[in-house]
């Protein structure tokens, strides 16, 4: 008997697109109010998805979508932040070759 393991996807609140939580950010409110990038994905709080994508991030930052998602004021700094981040991971995770 083969054991499927159900992959848990999570919907990116930029593009709307269903991928696998894995490939996702997890970017999180925390019980004290702060919003954080989560890369472990396994901080308490609650959370929004969105892919590693420049133009992603540009949708959230334009629509306001992080603000409505988390319920949070997202100050810019935040958002700056979350960007680095994103950069780094990009990077990160680009063939080399
Ligand atoms: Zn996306």
């Amino acid at each position: 008997m083969s054991k499927t393991k159900r992959i848990p996807m999570r919907t990116c609140i930029g593009c709307r697109k269903v991928q696998p939580k894995k490939e996702m950010i997890r970017i999180v409110k925390t019980p004290e109010g702060n919003v954080e990038i989560d890369l472990m994905g396994k901080r308490s709080g609650r959370g929004a998805y969105i892919c590693p994508d420049e133009g992603c991030f540009e949708t959230i930052k334009k629509e306001r979508c992080l603000i409505k998602a988390l319920g949070a004021n997202i100050p810019n700094e935040t958002l700056t932040s979350i960007e680095k981040s994103l950069r780094e991971i990009r990077e990160r995770t680009l063939p080399t070759c």
